[in-house]
C-alpha cells in the first residue's frame, strides 16, 4: 500500500492554495465543502475562486508565493503551472512537515485527493496512488450508482441512536446483527423511500422492543419494456433484496435472473383474455406474504401505474396496513418509442401524445374516437394487436386522414424487437402479412415519419 487512507478534518483550520486557475479553484471547492478556511495565493485570482474565499472566514493575496505564507497552515495545496514553484512549495512544506498535494504531480506530493463519493457523514475514497486517475474516476462512478443518495441520511440517523443502543446492547457481536437488520431491512427502506419519520419511529419501536419487525413490505416495481439495461437503480435494489418475487409474463427472464438467487419466484402472468391467477388472488396473495413478514417484489413489465393494475394492488394492501412503496419504470410507450427512433412529441409534429388501452372488449373498442382525430396528437395503443384492424378503420372513420403514418413495434428495446410502418390504411394489412409476437405496441401519428431519419436500435431482424 503505497498510500493510507486517512480522513482529514479540516473545519475551521487554514489551509493554502497556492493558484488562481480552474485547478485551484476546484481543490479549493472541496476544501471550503470540508469546512476549511482558506488562504489562496496568486498574482491573479479567478472570481468564481475568489467569491468562494470570501464565503469563509479566509484570505486571498493577490501576489506571488512566499515561503511565509506557509505559516500555521495545516495542509498546502500547489496548484500554479509553475513546475520549479510547485517543486519548491513540495520541498519547503515537507521539510516543515505539512501536508502538501501538488496537483497532477504525485511524485511531489505528501497526499493525494482521492476521487469521493460523498454520502455524508458516509463517504467513500478511491485512489490509484496517482497512476490512473481516470481509473478511480470510473471505479467512484460505479459506487455512485450501488450507494442510493440518501444513504448519508441513514447514518445520519444511526448515530442519532447509537449512544442509546451501545447502552441498551453491551456485547459488539449483538450490536452488529442490529445494526445489521437497521441498515438492510425495513427501516432503510423507509429512509430511502423518503419516509424519515417512518424510519426514526421504527428504529425507536425496535430500540424500545428489541423485536422483530412483524410486517413485510411490497414493493411494486417497474421492470420496464424488456431490456434489463433500463430498470431503475431502486428497481435493481429492491430486487436484490426481496424475499419473494411475484412476476408477470410481461418481464423478461433476463431480469427476472437479476434479483436475488435464493429468492421464492411466483409467476402470476397474464396473458390476453387468459389470466393465469385472478387479480383478486394477486392482490390476496401479496397480502398474506406481507403478513408472514416478507419483502415481496411485484415485478411488473413497464410502468406499474400504466396499463398495469398496479392502483388496485395498492389499494388492497392500503386496505391491510401493510408498508409498501412503488418503483416506476420505464413504460413500453416511452421505451418502444426511444428505440424505434420515433419521438412521440415534436415541435412540429405533435403537440400532445396520449395512451390508450386497444384491448377489445366483446370485440369492440369503447373509446372516444372523435377526440382521436384531432391532429398533431400522437396516440399510443397498448394492447393493440388483435383490435388493430378496428383501431385504423375507426380512426379514418372519425376524421383521422388514411395517410396518417403508424408503426407497430413487436417485442421494443429487445433483441427480437422488429418495426413495421405504414399508414393507418395499410398497416394491419402489412402486419397481417408477418408471423408477429407479443407484446407488441402501436404508434400513430406524424412523428413516425422520423423513424426513417432516427432509428438507431436493431433489433434481430431487418427493419421493414
Ligand atoms: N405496464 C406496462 C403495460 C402493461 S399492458 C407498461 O407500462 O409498459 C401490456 C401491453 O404493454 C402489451 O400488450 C403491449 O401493448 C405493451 N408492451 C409492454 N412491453 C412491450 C414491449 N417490450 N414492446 C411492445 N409493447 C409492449
Amino acid at each position: 500500500m503505497d498510500f493510507l487512507p486517512l480522513f482529514h478534518k479540516l473545519q475551521d483550520r487554514l489551509v493554502l492554495v497556492v493558484g488562481g486557475g480552474e485547478v485551484a479553484l476546484r481543490k479549493a471547492r472541496l476544501l471550503a465543502d470540508a469546512g476549511a478556511r482558506l488562504r489562496v495565493v496568486a498574482p491573479e485570482v479567478r472570481d468564481e475562486l475568489r467569491e468562494l474565499v470570501g464565503q469563509g472566514a479566509g484570505e486571498v493575496l493577490l501576489r506571488s508565493y512566499q515561503p511565509g505564507d506557509l505559516s500555521g497552515v495545516v495542509l498546502i495545496i500547489a496548484a500554479t503551472d509553475d513546475e520549479p514553484l510547485n517543486a519548491q512549495i513540495s520541498v519547503q512544506a515537507q521539510s516543515l512537515g505539512i501536508p502538501v498535494n501538488v496537483v497532477d504531480a504525485p511524485k511531489l506530493c505528501s497526499v493525494i485527493f482521492p476521487a469521493i463519493v460523498d454520502r455524508s457523514p458516509l463517504i467513500v475514497a478511491v485512489t490509484s496512488g496517482g497512476d490512473a486517475p481516470v481509473l478511480a474516476r470510473l471505479i467512484r462512478a460505479k459506487i455512485e450508482t450501488w450507494i442510493p443518495a440518501t444513504y448519508g441520511q441513514l447514518a445520519a440517523l444511526a448515530k442519532k441512536f447509537r449512544a442509546q443502543v451501545k447502552g441498551l446492547l453491551p456485547d459488539v457481536q449483538q450490536r452488529r446483527v442490529f445494526w445489521e437488520d437497521v441498515f438492510q431491512g425495513q427501516i432503510a427502506e423507509s429512509v430511502f423511500a423518503g419516509k424519515l419519520q417512518e424510519g426514526e419511529r421504527l428504529l425507536e419501536e425496535k430500540v424500545a422492543g428489541g423485536a422483530p419487525l412483524a410486517l413485510g413490505e411490497v414493493y411494486l416495481v417497474g421492470a420496464g419494456p424488456g431490456d434489463p439495461d433500463l430498470l431503475t437503480f431502486r428497481a435493481l435494489r429492491l430486487m436484490q433484496q426481496a424475499d419473494v418475487v411475484l412476476y408477470d409474463r410481461l418481464v423478461a427472464p433476463a431480469i427476472i435472473e437479476l434479483c436475488r438467487r435464493d429468492a421464492e419466484r411466483i409467476y402470476v402472468g397474464k396473458q390476453r383474455a387468459e389470466h393465469a391467477v385472478p387479480q383478486e388472488q394477486i392482490n390476496q396473495h401479496l397480502v398474506n406474504l406481507a403478513k408472514e413478514g416478507k419483502r415481496v417484489l411485484r415485478l411488473k413489465g413497464g410502468d406499474p401505474f400504466i396499463f398495469g393494475r398496479g392502483g388496485e394492488e395498492i389499494e388492497e394492501l392500503a386496505a391491510h396496513g401493510i408498508p409498501f412503496q412503488v418503483v416506476p419504470g420505464i413504460t413500453a410507450a416511452s421505451g418502444c418509442a426511444a428505440y424505434a427512433g420515433i419521438p412521440l412529441t415534436h415541435r412540429d409534429y405533435a403537440q400532445s401524445v396520449r395512451f390508450v388501452t386497444g384491448h377489445l372488449k366483446n370485440g369492440s373498442c369503447n373509446l372516444p374516437w372523435a377526440e382521436f382525430a384531432a391532429p398533431s396528437q400522437t396516440l399510443v395503443f397498448y394492447m393493440g394487436l388483435v383490435g388493430l384492424p378496428l383501431i385504423c378503420q375507426q380512426l379514418i372513420a372519425h376524421g383521422r386522414s388514411a395517410s396518417t403514418p403508424a408503426a407497430l413495434i413487436q417485442q421494443g428495446t429487445t433483441r427480437n424487437q422488429r418495426v413495421f410502418t405504414g399508414t393507418l390504411a395499410n398497416l394491419s394489412e402489412l402486419v397481417g402479412q408477418h408471423e408477429v409476437h407479443a407484446p407488441t405496441l402501436v404508434i400513430v401519428g406524424e412523428v413516425v415519419q422520423l423513424r426513417d431519419k432516427l432509428a438507431w436500435f436493431e433489433g434481430a431482424q431487418a427493419q421493414i
